[in-house]
């Protein structure tokens, strides 16, 4: 069976053999671990035991040691017991570290060793106990010796004490010469024997204790002679009765040490156990050694084992590390490769490249070079594009042809220097155009007044070839005589490789007609309509005029009421400016009668009195020659404090309400300040004061309040109110038509004057009444806040 190169299969034979490396690594891992374990087991169960019991050996050998030394210097035969005992149990511990080495070589001739050390010890001991019973016999009869010769030379005392009394003490000249002779004879007998028995008592002693040295028989043969020395003597004193006693512990003494006797005999079998233990200990000594190099030769078998067996484990360890990463590198290098060439050069470049022509072909452009090909997958979404963008590519040809051929509008198309390629049959029929005619331009199907235009939309730089479409209109006379007008729409467009015009022809004869005709009438609309413009424009110029003569008319008014304010206040001014006048000249005449009578002291102040009553008098002057001044309506708005215009309002009414008995309070905050034409403002402020004076005149109680109301917004709240009877119900809606007055004098022009200035000032006026009945008069003004 075929086998196809596909991502699929490169994927599985890609995994595949990654499967196939790991497993090895894996199987490898496994043997080397297997390897090693029984190594380890080795160790565990040979090698460590063989040196645990070699170290064992060793150390129960040492103490074995250590305990045949200490039995060896032993003489206490309870001790030896105890010793024995320790030596058993060491001996016992060895053959059982022993015989846990049964597996290993050495085993057979350690055991072998062991079992003759056995018997050796087994002897050793018993001599060694044999030992201790004769050196105590020795001992015993050494004691015995020592007893005897001490006895012996006690013995001697009384002896020598008899003699001593015979010769000298017991009858002076009793005794002949001869008697004499012999106890001296007798004494030097005893003496001799004494000397004799000391040397022979100290040569025994000597014997004694070099007696392992010594030639035992050369030494007994000097005692025997001593003995037989001795026994000479001796034999001379058996008839002196004295020395019975001293006989007797002689021969006790000779019977022990005489050649042959008890005390040769113990030392005889003394040196022979001697001997026979230094040999066994020498037996004893040359076996242990020999086991020593036995466990020595067991220990170096197995630590050479050991070593083998280490360095067995680093060579697998290496061999299999080699292995392990040889085949990790082969792994690294499989799957950089892979990654490289299968995923990044065999998948995701093509991947991307593919991403890039559907992107393409998803834009729209169908002629784009499918640039993946191949044999596995993406080579064949690779191929399916392209024959999908080739299928596509038929279909809107076969779609454009249809649309071309079926369409209503006419169509031509043709290449970028103008000649016609393909022309539809509804453009056929309005151009009465031969298809078997030679190739001609688009132009020369028109009219040559036409031909112009249209060359030159072909021409290089033209809006066509710049912007990729235009549209044009265009007369055209039609084989049938009739003129149609045709819009052409001109668009570019690709085919293969060479750029096309397609031209869109519409029929908007009709169309054109009716625009013709609607661009006559607003024509003509709109001329009518610049003559109705130029009209209003004059009439709004009238207007202008009348407006502003209005303005004039209305200042002249507002003037008027001025004056009219001026004249009724004139009786009370002049009467206020009388009273100062005469208090001046009666100031004068005081000046003057002083200054006859030399009374200089009283000048400063009727000068000082006369000085304030001409400033007084300038102030209402001047504030009446300002309050009467003409005042253009237009003057801008300008800060002002309403304080400083109602004390200027005030100085004009102040006369007026001195002479009917009217008080004018003021409650105003001194700081507050207003947007306003300060002249205006008095004006109003006049008015109002002066109404108020009036409808006051004829009551009891005459009062004028000013002050302000709350604040609404920015907007300050200015209350004139007064003490009168209010304003006529009747007449309250017309109150702001001018000429609308109740007063016999009255001009009825003051407050629609007050609405007039309070609209040019941005603010109202409204009519009320106050609690008591009187007028309430509000004003609203612009607050200035700085
Ligand atoms: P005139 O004062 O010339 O009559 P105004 O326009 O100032 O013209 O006033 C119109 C009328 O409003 C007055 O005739 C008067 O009847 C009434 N009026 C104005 N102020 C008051 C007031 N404070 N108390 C009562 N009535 C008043």
């Amino acid at each position: 069976m075929l086998i196809r190169n596909t991502i699929g299969n490169r994927l599985i034979a890609a995994i595949a053999f990654m499967s196939f490396l790991t497993i090895s690594v894996s199987i490898i891992a496994v043997i080397n671990w297997n390897t090693l374990d029984t190594q380890i087991k080795a160790i565990v169960d040979k090698n460590l035991p063989a040196l645990w019991t070699s170290y064992r050996l060793e150390r129960n050998t040492a103490g074995l040691q250590a305990s045949l030394n200490a039995l060896s210097n032993n003489q206490d035969p309870v001790h030896h017991n105890k010793l024995k005992q320790e030596i058993s149990e060491k001996l016992e511990r060895i053959s059982t570290a022993i015989n846990e080495t049964a597996d290993l070589d050495h085993y057979q001739a350690i055991k072998a060793e062991h079992e003759t050390l056995l018997g050796d010890i087994a002897v050793y001991t018993d001599l060694l106990y044999e030992r201790n019973a004769h050196r105590y016999a020795v001992s015993q009869t050494e004691k015995t010796l020592k007893w005897l010769h001490k006895d012996l030379v006690d013995e001697l005392a009384p002896l020598r004490q008899e003699v001593e009394w015979q010769l000298t003490s017991v009858v002076p000249n009793a005794l002949g010469p001869e008697a004499i002779r012999e106890t001296m004879t007798e004494f030097s007998y005893i003496q001799s024997i004494t000397v004799k028995e000391s040397e022979l008592f100290l040569l025994v002693q000597e014997i004694m204790q070099q007696r392992h040295t010594l030639d035992l028989g050369q030494a007994f043969y000097y005692i025997g002679n001593k003995v037989k020395e001795i026994n000479a003597i001796s034999q001379n004193l058996d008839h002196y009765t004295a020395t019975t006693a001293y006989h007797q512990l002689l021969k006790e003494i000779i019977t022990l040490v005489a050649p042959a006797g008890v005390l040769e005999t113990q030392l005889r079998q003394d040196i022979e156990l001697h001997t026979n233990i230094a040999r066994y200990q020498e037996r004893i000594q040359t076996r242990l050694s020999s086991q020593e190099d036995l466990i020595q030769q067991m220990v170096e078998q197995e630590n050479h084992d050991l070593h083998q067996l280490n360095e067995q484990a680093h060579r697998t360890i290496t061999i299999s590390n080699l292995i392990l990463f040889g085949t990790m590198l082969l792994s690294v290098c499989l799957s950089v490769i892979l990654s490289i060439h299968l995923v990044g050069r065999g998948i995701v470049k093509r991947l991307n490249l593919l991403s890039q022509d559907l992107y393409a072909v998803a834009n729209g452009q169908l002629d784009t070079q499918v640039q993946v090909s191949g044999k596995d997958e993406i080579g064949m979404l690779g191929d399916n594009l392209r024959l999908f963008c080739h299928q596509m590519q038929q279909m809107q040809q076969s779609n454009a042809l249809n649309l071309i051929n079926n369409t209503q509008a006419s169509i031509i198309t043709c290449n970028l220097q103008g000649l016609v390629e393909s022309v539809n049959p509804s453009a056929q029929l309005l151009f009465h155009y031969n298809n078997t005619s030679t190739q001609q331009t688009l132009w020369s199907l028109f009219s040559d007044s036409m031909q112009q235009r249209l060359q030159t939309l072909f021409a290089l730089g033209s809006p066509l070839l710049n912007n990729g479409a235009c549209s044009l209109t265009l007369k055209h006379d039609h084989h049938s005589g009739k003129m149609l007008y045709l819009r052409l729409d001109f668009r570019l467009f690709r085919q293969g490789n060479s750029d096309k015009v397609i031209i869109t022809m519409t029929d908007i004869t009709e169309q054109e007609n009716a625009a013709r005709w609607l661009e006559n009438m607003v024509r003509d609309k709109t001329q009518s309509l610049l003559n109705r413009n130029r009209q209003l424009n004059a009439e709004i110029d009238d207007r202008k005029r009348i407006e502003a003569d209005l303005r004039a008319t209305q200042d002249e008014l507002i003037q008027a009421a001025k004056m009219a304010v001026v004249g009724q206040t004139m009786t009370s001014l002049a009467h206020e400016l009388n009273q100062p006048l005469s208090a001046i000249s009666t100031h004068v005449f005081a000046t003057r009668v002083a200054l006859e009578k030399g009374r200089s002291e009283q000048l400063p102040v009727s000068l000082d009195k006369i000085d304030s009553l001409t400033s007084r008098m300038g102030r209402i002057i001047a504030s009446l020659r300002n309050f009467a001044k003409k005042q253009s309506a237009n003057s801008p708005l300008v800060p002002v404090n309403l304080q400083d215009a109602l004390q200027q309002a005030m100085l004009i009414v102040e006369s007026r309400a001195k002479v009917q008995k009217t008080a004018i309070v003021s409650e105003l905050d001194p700081h507050l300040m207003v947007l306003a034409d300060q002249v205006q403002l008095e004006q109003v402020l006049v008015n109002l004061l002066v109404n108020s004076c009036d409808a006051v005149a004829a009551g009891a109680e005459r009062t004028i309040t000013v002050c302000t109301l709350p604040n609404q917004g920015r907007q300050l709240r200015l209350a004139v109110s007064d003490s009168g009877s209010g304003f006529n119900a009747e007449i309250i809606e017309q109150l702001f038509v001018p000429f609308t007055t109740t007063k016999d004098v009255g001009l009825g022009l003051g407050l629609s004057i007050c609405r007039s200035i309070l609209d040019r000032l941005e603010g109202d006026i409204y009519l009320a009444s106050n609690l008591h009945g009187g007028a309430l008069v509000v004003l609203e003004l612009n607050c200035y806040d700085d």
